[in-house]
């Protein structure tokens, strides 16, 4: 049983293939670049060399035959025909207040998801464009859709409504929705794992730190909040958005300055965070190493998205009265040292005790680096939502009465 795992995006489109009999991921790759002038195609097969070509990539649908192609390539494949692939699992940003799980694709999946672009129309656009890829070059495959979202739904009304008025919940769905849905899912299952401990039984902050950032309380298994709100703008300092402001703030600086709509939303998403603050880089790596020369708007960058994580963490930790497990993950979450050992340092109140050796073992396995004294538990967590999505794909198919 093979699972081709997508990521669409509106010029781009990332693949991994899973054999699911061991879960061992044949090959990966990506299309840059769709619709432009040199699209680029990198085909990383498991055991052979990588291979990279460039050009003319105008739509998704080529984009997806070229995968196909390399993956059933006689040189540089892993497969010898398209019919060892068994299903498409996609991964879809928001799924809205109507999928609370992952889904067949059928039509009225399909229309579902369509009335859902007003919420994500940088992504899920992107993502329709993927499964119909997919559908005119394997009109019999089945596909799953996997939401980005749909972890979240668990989400008491407590936790998921502004305090707005209830007419624009009613009319136009304004919530909290919550993002990463998918990794913090992964990294709590494997957290508890690892701990040998039934999820239910943990109440676990789960922190995904990449380049965007996002924190979820997770009580009995389930999303009890998390900081991302009704678009991935809310919550944590990121890379370049700039997190939690008084709302308020948006129509002073646009009188003030004169600014649009779109440019104030690119202000706010695009030219925030990290970057903004240090007036250097929305890279960690670059924050880091600046700050260690001695650079001082790297350091107040670094305190204030560290600070920022605390103060969440702190929150949770009252929001699900009690709390037994801390989960780092993401691309700066698994790597800084640094950020882990800032976080941690704040939190002694709660009984948290980091082990510095063990925080400074590198390793891409789930690890514990807290003290074994310590009253909370502190785990880094490799994410991989990739496989979360091939799982639920695999799950989904093998479920489905069409599949046989
Ligand atoms: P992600 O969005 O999960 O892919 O994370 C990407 C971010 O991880 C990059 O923007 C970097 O800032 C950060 N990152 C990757 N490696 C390291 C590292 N060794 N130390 C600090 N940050 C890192």
């Amino acid at each position: 049983m093979k699972v081709l795992v997508i990521n669409a995006g509106s010029s781009s489109l990332k693949y991994q293939l899973y054999n699911m009999m061991d879960e061992s991921v044949l090959a990966s790759g990506r299309v840059e670049r769709i619709g432009m002038d040199s699209s680029i195609v990198t085909h990383e097969p498991a055991d052979k060399p990588e291979v990279k070509n460039v050009s003319e990539i105008l739509e998704h649908t080529t984009a997806v035959r070229r995968v196909l192609d390399l993956l059933t390539d006689a040189k540089h494949g892993v497969i010898s025909s398209i019919n060892e692939i068994h299903a498409v699992g996609h991964r879809v940003v928001h799924g809205g207040e109507t999928f609370k799980q992952s889904a067949l694709v059928t039509n009225d999946v399909k229309v579902e998801i369509r009335k859902l672009f007003d919420l994500a129309p940088l992504h899920n656009p992107a993502h329709m464009m993927g499964i119909l890829a997919v559908e005119e070059n394997m009109p019999d495959i089945p596909q799953v859709v996997v939401f980005d979202t749909a972890f979240h739904q668990t989400m008491p009304q407590q936790s998921y409504l502004y305090a707005i008025p209830m007419v624009l919940y009613r009319r136009h769905k304004v919530r909290r929705y919550g993002f990463h849905g998918t990794s913090h899912a992964y990294v709590s299952d494997q957290a508890a794992k690892f701990l040998n401990k039934p999820l239910e039984s943990l109440s676990m902050v789960s922190c995904h730190i990449g380049n965007g950032a996002s924190c979820t309380a997770i009580k009995d298994g389930k999303s009890f909040d998390t900081s991302m709100g009704m678009t991935p703008l809310e919550g944590l300092m990121m890379g370049t958005r700039s997190g939690d402001l008084d709302p308020a703030v948006v129509p002073y600086v646009m009188n003030k300055e004169d600014l649009s709509v779109s440019e104030v939303n690119s202000m706010l998403n695009k030219h925030s965070g990290l970057q903004a603050i240090s007036g250097l880089s929305s890279d960690m790596r670059e924050i880091t190493d600046a700050m260690n020369e001695g650079d001082k708007n790297a350091k107040l960058a670094f305190d204030m998205y560290t600070y920022r994580i605390r103060k969440y963490v702190g929150a949770y930790a009252a929001a699900m009265n009690g709390l037994d497990t801390i989960i780092f993950t993401a691309g700066v979450g698994e790597n800084s040292v640094v950020l882990r050992k800032a976080v941690c340092e704040g939190l002694t109140f709660l009984g948290v005790e980091l082990d510095e050796e063990r925080n400074s073992e590198r390793s891409k396995v789930t690890r514990r680096i807290s003290t074994d004294s310590s009253r909370i538990t502190v785990l880094v967590v490799p994410t991989n939502e990739e496989l979360l999505i091939a799982r639920d794909t695999y799950a989904i198919i093998r479920e489905s009465s069409d599949y046989n």
